[in-house]
């Protein structure tokens, strides 16, 4: 009862003119012969990943035939008049009728909404929203499956892989909004002058980076990000592409890829004995930030840069101890050590941890092949972001939290873990006839949900 009803007012919240986006969604008309509506099957397809049900086939088993309430539940979502359900394959045929831009067009109606809601803001950093920057391995053949593939060799056995390059608009309370994706594949060997796709350079994060970075500035021109970024991207070509978009960007610091200037960064530190901040937790846990100022690089073209570096030296009760270091332009001092460290730095881990993994390991199951065709599979790509955006808005918005205090229970002892809210999400819209009143954007909209903080 309470995970159904938090989807539906959460939803109607948020995004009072869903379903009119999800009626815009192809560019031409979904063929006559095909009895349901645009926004009908789309939801089809986000119930997928929302219900967290691992494979297509699944909604055939899970929720054509799964339960009494299915249709007319899917129906009050959809503001739909159906009367029967789909089967899994009429959502493929559906998804091959939507071109990419249009689930991308989707994404960005959704994150704009938050934005202007401001629903993310208390996560800013200095006031500034923070991008994560992350990419990871999607699918992954023996064979070659497109004409696109990155292509890893391992002695006589090659694999066929494809990438993707995200940026996540940091949320309060973990919360990681998938803001773009840029797909790291092979350009068509056929344009590269007949050459094959093997002796075409291949593509990489750094080139993907390139071309996701001004896409983004383009869509979202009036936004000062922060990007917080893995050590991978600590070079002068990336220091250069955000100046040019007028961005910021926290970048982790480790050894390796800079040796020398990391032991610059460590030996200035002894020089700057007031440049420290302690911080003591209830839990027991003990920081120690330090930080110099105007750490100087000259990079690979010797273009002259200079960063603020900083550290964050974290001890448990039980004695574990961490290290963490960033590079940063951003202003670095008493007054803002820890806010950069927690913000820019630490919160990156979350879009592995909130982001990935959990996409991975999961009933989302972001590595199964919802399908091969050369583009459908980055449609389910995008549907999987689109519905993990609202499926953390339920859980993690406070509207869970105060109908399970109304039930007279804590939150975490309704659900125990995440995974249990896809199940009770599932439960619901097998069993409970959701109620009329939920659905109304009136109340919904005036509900107070804010993402949890704690
Ligand atoms: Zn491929």
């Amino acid at each position: 009862m309470i995970a159904g009803r938090a989807l539906v007012q959460t939803t109607r919240h948020f995004f009072p003119a869903l379903n009119a986006w999800l009626d815009r969604l192809p560019d031409t008309r979904v063929p006559e012969a095909c009895t349901y509506s645009t926004r009908f099957l789309a939801w089809w397809g986000i119930a997928l990943y929302l219900f967290q049900l691992g494979s297509r086939r699944q909604l055939d088993y899970e929720l054509r035939d799964g339960g009494p309430q299915v249709l007319a539940n899917l129906n009050r979502l959809a503001e739909a008049q159906q009367t029967t359900l789909p089967v899994h394959d009429t959502l493929d045929h559906f998804v091959g009728h939507v071109q990419l831009a249009g689930w991308e067009r989707l994404r960005t109606r959704l994150v704009q909404r938050l934005l202007r809601r401001k629903a993310l803001d208390a996560a800013r950093l200095l006031g500034r929203p923070v991008l994560l920057i992350d990419a990871t391995g999607l699918l992954c053949f023996h064979r070659r499956h497109c004409k696109h593939c990155l292509v890893q060799r391992h002695g006589k056995q090659a694999l066929y892989l494809h990438h993707v390059l995200e940026a996540k608009l940091l949320g309060p309370g973990g919360v990681v909004v998938s803001l773009d994706s840029e797909f790291i594949e092979n350009a068509d060997a056929a344009d590269a002058k007949g050459r094959s796709a093997e002796e075409v350079k291949q593509d990489c994060e750094l080139k993907a980076l390139h071309r996701l970075l001004p896409r983004i500035k383009k869509t979202y021109p009036q936004l000062g990000f922060v990007l917080a970024l893995d050590n991978l991207y600590a070079c002068g070509p990336v220091f250069a592409l955000a100046d040019q978009l007028n961005w910021s960007y926290v970048v982790t610091f480790k050894e390796g890829r800079t040796p020398a200037w990391w032991r610059e960064f460590r030996a200035l530190l002894p020089a700057c004995p007031d440049n420290v901040l302690r911080r003591q937790w209830a839990d027991g846990r003990e920081q120690e930030f330090r930080w110099v100022n105007r750490l100087a690089y000259e990079d690979s073209e010797r273009r002259l840069w200079e960063f603020n570096a900083l550290e964050c030296t974290e001890r448990t009760a039980g004695g574990a101890r961490q290290y963490f270091a960033w590079l940063t332009p951003l202003p670095v001092g008493r007054k803002t050590v820890e806010e950069v460290a927690q913000k820019g730095g630490r919160y990156r881990w979350k879009v592995e941890n909130e982001g990935f993994n959990r996409q991975k390991n999961s009933g989302l199951n972001l590595e199964h092949v919802y399908s091969t065709d050369p583009e459908k599979w980055k449609a389910y790509y995008l549907l999987l972001q689109i519905a993990f955006i609202l499926v953390q808005l339920v859980e993690r918005g406070s509207l869970l939290r105060r109908l399970a205090a109304e039930a007279g229970r804590p939150v975490w002892k309704l659900f125990g873990s995440l995974k249990n809210v896809a199940r009770r999400l599932l439960e619901s819209v097998r069993f409970v006839a959701w109620e009329e009143s939920w659905f109304d954007p009136g109340p919904a909209g005036e509900l107070r949900i804010g993402l949890d903080s704690s």
